[in-house]
């Protein structure tokens, strides 16, 4: 297992966003864009249209450190708080974003790394806190290897049911772990099964994460088959697609064939598989 090696982190860090850095757009809203436009997706869309109107400028909520012993965690720069996820990349060039949820899982995950650096290509993993504790190695191999580690909760619930304490604590406690093994806190945030509200973006924000969905689900968690996750992949692939995958939460082996499978296609087909950048002032 490499140790940690900052400068060669850093710099396959910066590899891995450069495809994108060049995009634009000012303030946080960075090179991706929210799915005006776009096809429905399942389980976002449905959650993410009528939310109420969120103050940008006022909050009652400050976020605590977990204990009162534990030094502040470093919390970054908050963001605008959003009414919708984001869906979609916006379009510039036949570029796409794999994502992986749910893990890292040691069965899974190695095997998800080891194509990903077979093609050179960075991808994004949402993991959770309670997985990430006992992977720390995987977070790091992830952040050796340039990919981008998001927040995905600790525990997985459907965050729609909690309290906001609770919620808050979901997320909290997955930055601090994250930060802890990946070396950076984490910029992306992705709700458990789609269902964000009002509490979920505003902490989001807080924490300083934008909230990413996906464009297309490879409905891999349905374990249908090798062929099909590939199938609907390819099938799927279109400029500016964010694919949403597994790599825990149940028998991953399909997810991980299937990405053998189709990433070359992906890469043949003229796909650039990037990671997005957030753009910071
Ligand atoms: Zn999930």
């Amino acid at each position: 297992m490499k140790k940690d090696q900052p400068l060669i982190r850093r710099r396959a860090l910066l590899a891995g966003a450069a495809v994108l850095g060049a995009a634009g757009a000012a303030g946080t809203a960075g090179v991706l864009t929210t799915a005006d436009g776009a096809r429905p997706v399942r389980g976002t869309a449905a959650v993410a249209g009528p939310q109420a109107r969120t103050s940008l400028t006022t909050s009652a909520f400050r976020l605590q450190p977990m204990t009162g012993d534990a030094p502040a965690w470093r919390t970054p720069a908050r963001t605008l708080v959003r009414h919708a996820p984001i869906l979609r990349m916006s379009g510039r060039g036949r570029s796409m974003v794999l994502s992986f949820d749910d893990g890292p899982h040691p069965d899974y995950t190695p095997g998800i790394l080891r194509t990903l650096r077979e093609y050179d290509v960075r991808a994004m993993f949402f993991v959770c806190g309670e997985m990430a504790v006992d992977n720390k190695d995987l977070l790091r191999e992830m952040a050796d290897d340039g990919h981008i580690v998001g927040n995905h909760t600790w525990t997985h619930p459907l965050l729609t049911r909690l309290s906001r304490s609770r919620i808050r604590s979901e997320m909290e406690r997955t930055c601090e772990v994250i930060e802890d093994a990946y070396g950076e806190a984490p910029l992306w945030f992705r709700a458990p099964y789609g269902a964000w509200n009002r509490a979920v973006f505003q902490f989001g924000a807080e924490l300083g994460m934008e909230p990413l969905a996906w464009t297309l689900d490879s409905l891999d968690w349905r374990t249908p088959g090798t062929h099909k996750i590939v199938h609907r992949v390819e099938d799927g692939a279109a400029p500016g697609v964010v694919v949403l995958s597994h790599d825990a939460g149940g028998n991953r082996s399909q997810s991980v064939r299937a990405l053998r499978d189709y990433l070359p296609y992906l890469l043949d087909s003229g796909y650039h598989i990037t990671v997005p950048r957030r753009q910071f002032t």
